[in-house]
């Protein structure tokens, strides 16, 4: 007997395996994308690899009464059997020998779900598989899994598959917003998926949503409302397409995860909206005289996600290549690149706000580099250079500081397209001569507005700002100079809408044109945002009347005030390492008591370095200040001591040929013995202008100089007092007293050379 019983045991197990070999349980079916924003709004779908729409759709999103009239019309018993319910297949068996052929099935959901899987002929034997694969979708998947699967899989009519995709693509919108007309005619489509199509055969939809309408009313179902909406909604629509908001952006998405059916991304589609809609108001006066497109992108500076990305004015407009992505598109930055050398010069700690550069002509690889406006300035401050975005002091300290060096701190920024450009790239680069993305652009800039931290922006919804991937990539100090000169309201370039703009937070910005106008951008930030503009052709038509801060600058403010939130004020807090420091208007560095004009200029106390006016300067002059002494023909002379400015060659060879007045100290003393011919001794160290921070009491500082091959001997003085000779190229070391100094070499044929140190104790 038990032996009998093992053995119909182990029969049924041997015919399971063998079923499960014959049979395996199918694939889950691909899922369309569906991109929601940052709240859960829906921003689009996409097609599922095998050509479907076949949105996901949970037991959840169906109002609890229509899931109770759907399981009362497909599957009574569907929470209570294991799979298949032998009562319904016996009653459907009886129906169909009484018939003479298959009427009724007599599935669960769950038999339904496994042929939805895997569709075949209608025979009993087949019957049996599926009831065997409902068994087996039974002890791998819950119930509501099986639920979700029916209502995400279930045929609504050609390529439509599931109650979501149906809403949105025979009602365009979500399956939240559906009447109750509607749901009912979702779960009774699926009776004959092709012949009871809602663009089709509204008639025969309409007919039998009143017919079963009364039925489930009769039973208690519906509501006596609900029979109204019932009686009064039309069955007929016409099938749409399912349009997508922010259309590049999903397109990324999709791209980013081709295997997902769900993604929350970063988008906020109400801002998304506003800005779409101010792309469209600004581009339209430009759009007649052929600018065909522009770009928006909008960070988060706090979490860097991707709040807002605009990729074309219009993604429908093909004759204006709207389907091209301009937010990731390769384009030139005319001065946008600018602030980022300005930060790497500040932690080299040779510039701050009010150091003076040069504005003159300049020779850049065999041309004359040129300034937007064609005319120069001479001698002016870093932060104006910056805020009229001047193209030579830019060049000249790009020049100095090095491509590689600044090419660097482009990496470290996120400019990942100018890797393969290196080896191409020349100083020019610095006014625009290189290709970057408004992507690009904007998230460096986020960098600014975060104080110098650089992080990838961001497409997904991440509220975990704890773990933000931050790397230091410019200084906090240089970021917040940085920020402060882009932000000063007394720039040339504030649009006219600056004033009126309400809501408007403190906005840094940079502005940008690119070589023979293609491209107009503006790229700002407050303390909530970063907000990057592109205007331009994508198919790189440059148009005349284009300007960064004609075109972009407008909208990049429009935008900043529609989206911001009110009552903030400054962008950045003042780091701990960021001093206020007296300099010379006149050389923009430390103020000796030689300069006239005074002024404050913020610096980093870890970065800048003290370099002390070298402009001016006090001279040896004769009584009738016409002829100066050195230290060697003084002594012969009456003299007094006077002020004098001595500027830099450059400046006084450009002001000579623009006509513009100097003075000039007075000559050296043409009988003065000592007149050096050729040039004097190098003095390699110490360095002239350097500060020397003495760490403890007995530390001594370097002496050295270097002659041609006709010098022996060498004299120093310090402070005009001989130190005595020494041998050309000899090193020594020697222990200054705090404060400055004045170090003099004079080689053995008269030519003296001078440098300026300063000595300070810590
Ligand atoms: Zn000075
Ligand atoms: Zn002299």
């Amino acid at each position: 007997m038990s032996l009998a019983a093992a053995a119909v045991c182990a029969s049924l197990v041997a015919v399971s395996l063998l079923m499960c070999w014959l049979y395996p349980l199918p694939q889950p079916k691909p899922y369309s994308l569906v991109i929601t924003d940052r709240h859960g709004t829906f921003l689009g779908a996409f097609l599922a690899n095998d050509g479907t729409w076949r949105l996901r759709t949970a037991p959840h999103e169906i109002p609890e009464r229509i899931k109770r009239i759907l399981i009362e019309k497909e599957d009574r018993y569907f929470y209570y059997h294991p799979g298949f319910n032998l009562l319904a297949i016996g009653r459907a068996l009886v129906q169909n020998i009484k018939a003479g052929r298959i009427i009724s099935g007599g599935s669960t959901i769950s038999m339904q779900v496994a042929r939805m899987l895997n569709p075949k002929e209608r025979t009993y034997w087949n019957k049996f598989v599926e009831i065997f694969q409902a068994l087996q979708l039974e002890w791998k998947y819950s119930k509501d899994e099986i639920l979700q699967m029916y209502l995400s899989l279930v045929p609504l009519g050609g390529n439509i598959e599931g109650l979501k995709s149906a809403s949105l693509l025979y009602y365009r919108t979500p399956i939240n917003r559906l009447n109750v007309a509607q749901l009912l005619d979702l779960i009774l489509i699926p009776n004959d998926p092709n012949g009871l199509r809602p663009d089709r055969r509204p008639d025969l939809l309409y007919r039998m949503r009143c017919e079963r309408g009364s039925d489930f009313l009769r039973r208690g179902l519906l509501s006596r409302q609900d029979s109204v909406v019932i009686w009064r909604t039309p069955a007929g629509v016409s099938r749409a397409t399912i349009g997508l908001t922010g259309p590049h952006f999903c397109l990324r998405i999709k791209d980013q995860h081709p295997r997902s059916s769900e993604v929350q991304s970063s988008l906020d589609s109400r801002i998304q909206k506003t800005v779409e809609a101010l792309v469209t108001n600004h581009l339209r006066p430009w759009k007649a005289r052929g600018v065909k497109n522009s770009a928006a992108i909008v960070i988060d500076n706090r979490t860097m996600e991707i709040v807002s990305y605009v990729g074309s004015e219009s993604f429908e407009d093909s004759l204006a290549s709207g389907q091209v992505d301009a937010v990731r598109a390769l384009r030139s930055p005319g001065s946008t690149l600018k602030p980022f050398l300005y930060a790497l010069v500040m932690d080299r700690g040779i510039l701050t706000p009010k150091t003076r550069l040069l504005d003159v002509p300049y020779d850049l690889d065999g041309y004359a580099a040129e300034n937007y406006e064609g005319t120069y300035s001479g001698f002016v401050s870093a932060e104006e250079a910056l805020r009229r975005s001047l193209n030579i002091p830019m060049i000249r300290l790009l020049k100095e500081v090095g491509l590689t060096s600044f090419g660097a701190t482009l990496d470290h920024v996120g400019f990942a397209s100018l890797q393969p450009q290196k080896p191409r790239l020349g100083l020019s680069m610095i006014v625009g001569g290189c290709g970057v993305t408004l992507e690009e652009l904007t998230t460096a800039y986020a960098s600014l507005a975060r104080g110098g931290l650089y992080s990838r922006a961001r497409y997904l919804k991440n509220n975990d700002t704890t773990g933000l991937p931050s790397e230091r990539a410019i200084s906090e100090a240089a970021a917040y100079m940085i920020t402060e000169i882009l932000s000063g309201i007394d720039r040339p370039d504030l649009p006219n809408n600056f004033e009126s703009s309400v809501n408007l937070p403190m906005v840094a910005f940079k502005t940008g044109t690119s070589y023979g106008r293609r491209d107009a951008w503006c790229v700002g930030y407050s303390a909530e945002f970063t907000v990057g503009v592109w205007i331009g052709n994508v198919t790189g038509k440059g148009v005349p009347d284009l300007v960064g801060s004609r075109s972009a600058t407008p909208l990049l403010i429009d935008i900043f005030n529609a989206i911001s939130s009110p009552h903030q004020k400054t962008i950045l807090p003042i780091p701990s390492d960021v001093g206020v420091r007296d300099v010379c208007a006149t050389s923009g560095k430390l103020a000796t008591k030689w300069c006239s004009h005074v002024i404050q200029d913020l610096f980093s106390k870890r970065h800048s370095l003290n370099q002390f006016c070298d402009i001016d300067k006090e001279y040896m002059v004769s009584i009738d200040s016409k002829k100066h002494y050195c230290v060697m023909c003084v002594k012969k002379h009456p003299h007094k001591l006077a002020v004098y400015q001595e500027y830099p060659p450059e400046l006084l060879t450009f002001w000579k040929a623009t006509g513009r007045p100097f003075r000039t100290p007075p000559v050296h003393d043409p009988t003065c013995e000592q007149l050096p011919q050729g040039s004097g001794p190098q003095i390699l160290s110490p360095i002239h202008d350097m500060t020397y921070l003495l760490t403890h009491g007995e530390e001594k500082i370097a002496f050295y100089a270097t002659s041609g091959v006709d010098v022996k001997s060498h004299i120093w003085y310090v402070d005009d007092r001989l130190l005595g000779h020494k041998r050309a190229g000899q090193k020594f070391f020697l222990k200054l007293q705090d404060g400055k100094h004045h170090i003099s070499c004079l080689d053995e044929r008269g030519r003296l050379s001078s440098i300026m140190i300063v000595v300070q104790s810590l």
